[in-house]
């Protein structure tokens, strides 16, 4: 157990996060790309299950290379690793005025367009040269130089002559559905312009594009969600080893039979004699609502269906397959028997915003001990 801080004891769920399952997933995924290296992704608290104990971990493994999306969440992950050979970069690009805190906290932007890389050069020449990463957009329009960008950089190149370009970079827009056929044309889009910008290390795959193989390693991969248990790929079983188990306790059980309703809306109506448990977990805590009369949980390794709406702070599950149930008896609502991407399809969403909405409410337990 480590000493990474927890909520109160009596909090109504508890969430487990394993850090050895985590360490585990990174190195998995390393070695997947060998000879490709590996960075992480930590944006997002990391993925929602907490900066410091993830960076730690990860960087106890040996991940040297990590990316948030927001400067706010990069100066965190140094707070944690003030260990100067460690490089931490900021996803969405060099806002004006953002310039100074990047030498201060030893952080390096990611260049999103040519102004910024523009402004960068500039800051450079003023301040001593920095290394940078620099994006292309391959096809996601969302951030990255568009093509006419990128094409103007490689015709001029000496915009980047006074700062080391360290990271050549682009993001896959489809690559959990590796038949896509955008898959292969951001790949062919960006390769053709690895040659032409000069950088020391070119980096495409998040999670899902390094499964779609070395094609797509070039020196670095860049993992986020499947290094906390998501599954990289719609269409294939997944590798990963689960990092998170959510278990609520039973508060209360009420023994119902037709013609009763349960919850708010009467969502849900008793047809046969029963018994419903409610579990003081809701909306509030990122279990969405939209998992109303339509997620499942695990009681005494039974599965059961969760009836009526998800309220705010509770939730109720039928409970009749399992007579034996009690209060205070803990239900799996995320765990090894229902996965992230179980809960996320019931939910009609991703792994990812089940990560990411995980309430502040739950106490947390970090078990496995960064080596
Ligand atoms: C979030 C993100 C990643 C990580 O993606 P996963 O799908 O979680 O592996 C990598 N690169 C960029 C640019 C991102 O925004």
């Amino acid at each position: 157990m480590t000493s990474f801080p927890s909520g109160p004891a009596y909090a109504p769920a508890l969430l487990t996060i394993d850090l050895d399952a985590l360490a585990w997933n990174w190195r998995f995924l390393a070695d997947k790309a060998a000879p490709a290296k590996s960075a992480a992704v930590v944006k997002a608290n990391g993925y929602g299950l907490g900066t410091a104990p993830v960076v730690t971990t990860l960087a106890s493994a040996g991940c040297r290379l990590f990316f948030t999306a927001h400067l706010s969440e990069a100066i965190k992950v140094r707070e944690a690793l003030p260990d100067p050979d460690i490089e931490i970069g900021v996803l969405n690009g060099l806002m004006t005025g953002e310039e100074q805190a990047y030498p201060e906290h030893n952080l390096f932007p990611v260049l999103n367009d040519l102004s910024q890389v523009d402004r960068w050069a500039a800051f450079c020449a003023a301040h001593g040269p920095r290394a940078a990463a620099v994006q292309l957009d391959s096809g996601m329009t969302r951030v990255g130089l568009p093509a006419g960008e990128a094409e103007a950089l490689a015709a001029d190149p000496g915009r980047i002559a006074g700062f080391e370009c360290r990271y050549l970079m682009s993001h896959m827009a489809c690559a959990d559905e590796p038949d896509h056929p955008l898959n292969a044309r951001q790949r062919d889009r960006f390769a053709a312009m690895v040659p032409r910008i000069p950088h020391s290390h070119a980096m495409l795959a998040a999670s899902s594009a390094t499964f779609l193989g070395p094609a797509w390693h070039f020196d670095y991969i860049r993992p986020g969600v499947a290094l906390y248990g998501g599954r990289p790929n719609t269409q294939a079983p997944n590798p990963m080893r689960q990092v998170i188990t959510l278990e609520g306790k039973i508060l209360q059980i009420q023994d119902v039979d037709a013609p009763q309703t349960v919850g708010y809306g009467a969502g849900h109506q008793v047809e046969k004699p029963g018994r419903i448990a409610t579990i003081g977990v809701g909306y509030a805590d990122g279990y969405l609502r939209s998992l109303s009369n339509k997620a499942t949980a695990v009681l005494h390794g039974v599965t059961v269906p969760l009836v009526g709406r998800v309220s705010m702070d509770l939730i109720t599950f039928d409970i009749t397959a399992v007579p034996d149930a009690k209060v205070g008896d803990a239900m799996e609502l995320i765990g090894p028997s229902h996965t992230i991407d179980d809960l996320a399809d019931q939910a009609g969403t991703i792994g990812y915003e089940i990560l990411t909405s995980l309430g502040a409410r739950y106490a947390r337990r970090y078990v496995g001990v960064p080596q």
